[in-house]
């Protein structure tokens, strides 16, 4: 499957063993990705704030790039990007003489949004078009007795309607049955569908690491070895600041929080080292002392890091 491949930006910068497991994954799953080297930020709800039709112009300018390839599709591998995404192509969709106006600027550089691009993150596709069946039967290393906590990120589960969520689509339990047809276990807690607290840790720090220590302990208590998410800024609050949400709450969280394609990839036999475990604040050691024993090959001292 070839797709229109859009990373985010803090996949390249502040979390790049994001980008390179998604690099290290595809392969193993048949997918291309043609990435959109040539987009711009989608903004992340920040730049709508100021200016909504800008906002607009770049996602529709990015979905532009992502029609002139050969893709199946356009896919990402952020929550944020996903939410923030949806709800431009809603509105452009939505309203034939606003995308008149948003294609009029972005003719200046050759490009034309068509509406009706789709655009799903890597969980959305994994599940609807490649299938579970599918990524069952390229398990090398089923996740067994791996215990694992889904957190998915506010902005790919809210608003369920723009999100396309339904009984038809219950993209709200799609990491759960992820994680089964990876062979782990699934963790359910309190605050699996909970914001993570990154939006409002500028203005207030305190609030932004209560929460995000509130779920990790929610985690924990439930006896998670780890948490999975499909999106890098959930990441950034919940394993970077982990020590600093560890002061506040006044418990020992200790946590490992792995990207999506990281699960993936270790399941599909990837070694920790490829999927850039070590790069976490958190150092994912219960994730990695699991893998090590199952790994035929991997001897005691060998971390694989
Ligand atoms: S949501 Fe974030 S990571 Fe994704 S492109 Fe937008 S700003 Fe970048
Ligand atoms: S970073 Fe936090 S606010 Fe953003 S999607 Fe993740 S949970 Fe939601």
């Amino acid at each position: 499957m070839k797709v229109a491949y859009w990373p985010g930006c803090v996949s390249r910068g502040f979390t790049p063993e994001l980008h390179g497991s998604m690099a290290k994954i595809a392969p193993l799953l048949d997918i291309e990705l043609i990435e959109l080297d040539r987009g711009s930020c989608c903004g992340a709800g920040v730049i709508a704030e100021h200016s909504q039709e800008l906002a607009d112009t770049l996602n529709a300018r990015t979905f532009a790039l992502a029609q002139q390839t050969d893709g199946h599709m356009m896919m990402n591998i952020c929550s944020t990007c996903q939410g923030a995404q949806t709800e431009c192509q809603e509105r452009l969709d939505a309203n034939a003489e606003y995308r008149a106006i948003v294609n009029e600027t972005l003719s200046e550089d050759g490009l034309t949004y068509e509406k009706g691009i789709t655009n799903k993150n890597l969980l959305w596709l994994l599940v609807e078009d490649f299938g579970l069946d599918e990524l069952r039967s390229r398990v090398k290393r089923p996740l067994t007795n791996l215990r694992v906590g889904p957190f998915y990120g506010c902005y790919i589960v809210r608003p369920e309607d723009r999100l396309g969520i339904d009984h038809v689509k219950p993209r709200d339990t799609y990491l759960s049955l992820l994680i089964e047809a990876l062979g782990g276990t699934v963790i359910e807690y309190a605050g699996m569908h909970k914001c993570c607290g990154f939006p409002i840790v500028t203005m207030n720090k305190e609030a932004s690491l209560k929460q995000a220590g509130r779920h990790l302990g929610d985690a924990k208590d439930a006896d998670a070895d780890c948490v999975v998410t499909p999106c890098p800024l959930c990441h950034l609050n919940l394993d970077l600041q982990q020590p600093g949400a560890e002061k506040i709450t006044g418990r020992v969280l200790d946590m490992p929080v792995l990207h999506l394609p990281q699960l993936v990839g270790l399941a599909l036999g990837l070694s920790p080292k490829d999927l850039g475990l070590g790069r976490h604040v958190v150092k994912p050691t219960s994730v990695i002392d699991w893998s090590s024993s199952v790994v035929a090959g991997v001897g005691a001292g060998d971390r694989g890091w």
